[in-house]
């Protein structure tokens, strides 16, 4: 049963947010130069991170009076979580919710697929920058390739409603990923969506000619597979465009070059429990003190709404004087 008529989460230009991003970790099992240091990472501590009971109480609202549909979770690494499966079942009882999936690097599915997909996790994106070793330590200065591929096949073993793969579009590296990676993903019938490299790495070195774009990705993708055709995209809310190559599809987000801020429908939750109105925000609004000090579920969807309200119409990463926020990737949740 829904409780209340539900209020839309809605800005100040109108649009309306169905889509959370929940964080449950800053912590990672690896190290990618584009998200987090190398050393000396200032993780939140334990007793900030929110329980499983403050997030499901966070999704709860925010599906049951705020018409949320869908919730992913991220992190950091998500599946570094002690015992996520709970909290996945614990999601997934909540009435209302239509979609509920997943972020991960790979490296801790092969033992926690099946566990997840039982619990009620329906979609799962896996990120995979490469398919070589050296590349991969090179990216996240760590081993474990042969880990993500096999996690990889666990989760398309397990039969999620959806297993998408994840690459990163960095200049000086994915030129040369980009054919394996796509055969890779068609072998398996999953779709790979290459993203265009962010300002968000917490060491500060992104620059414009770091990004690989989509334009130059198209470029390498018509010299080997020859025509491409862009694909309708069914949902504007949906940030990959979709190409028709021979054998398949593959995506691009190109959300650098042509962002698609207009048609943002997503908040975010931290792990340490602040609603974030825009991965690129320079504010936010810290809701964990509050609700440990009592604040009714009425204060909380105030504080939360009041945040989604002030929300900036684009990211601004093109424009003249733009600072990137000061939480990295890592402790935002991507
Ligand atoms: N650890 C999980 C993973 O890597 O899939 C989930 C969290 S990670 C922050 C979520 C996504 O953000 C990954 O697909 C990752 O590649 C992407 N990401 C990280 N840093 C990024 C950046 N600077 N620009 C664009 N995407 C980034
Ligand atoms: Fe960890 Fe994901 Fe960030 Fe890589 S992108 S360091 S896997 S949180």
């Amino acid at each position: 049963m829904m409780p209340n008529p539900q209020t839309p989460l809605v800005d100040s230009l109108g649009r309306i947010h169905t889509s959370v991003r929940l964080s449950v970790t800053d912590r990672c099992n690896i190290r990618c130069f584009y998200c987090m240091p190398e050393t000396d990472i200032p993780f939140a501590p334990r007793e900030r991170i929110l329980t499983f009971e403050e997030i499901h109480r966070l999704a709860r609202l925010l599906i049951q009076q705020c018409g949320i549909r869908d919730l992913r979770i991220t992190g950091g690494e998500p599946l570094v979580r002690r015992q996520l499966n709970r909290l996945v079942s614990m999601l997934h009882e909540i009435d209302g919710l239509e979609d509920l999936s997943l972020t991960t690097n790979g490296i801790l599915l092969v033992d926690q697929a099946r566990d997840l997909r039982q619990a009620g996790l329906k979609r799962i994106n896996i990120s995979l920058d490469t398919l070589d070793e050296t590349v991969f330590r090179q990216i996240t200065r760590r081993e474990g390739v042969e880990r993500t591929i096999a996690g990889i096949d666990a989760a398309i073993a397990c039969g999620f409603d959806s297993v998408k793969l994840n690459a990163l579009a960095i200049r000086g590296i994915t030129e040369n990923e980009v054919v394996r990676l796509v055969a890779f993903a068609l072998e398996r019938s999953v779709m790979l969506r290459f993203i265009e490299f962010m300002p968000l790495d917490a060491d500060r070195a992104w620059e414009k000619q770091s990004v690989l774009t989509g334009d130059e990705l198209l470029g390498i993708l018509r010299n080997h597979f020859g025509k491409i055709e862009a694909a309708t995209r069914p949902d504007p809310s949906q940030p990959a465009e979709e190409f028709l190559i021979e054998g398949g599809k593959v995506g691009i987000i190109r959300s650098v070059t042509q962002p698609f801020c207009s048609a943002c429908n997503r908040i975010r939750i931290t792990a340490d429990g602040a609603v974030r109105n825009c991965l690129f925000a320079r504010g936010e609004t810290p809701l964990r003190e509050l609700m440990r000090s009592g604040a009714t579920d009425d204060e909380l969807l105030l504080e939360i709404r009041n945040c989604m309200l002030s929300k900036a119409p684009a990211h601004g990463i093109d424009r003249e004087g733009f600072v990137a926020p000061e939480r990295a990737m890592y402790a935002i949740g991507g």
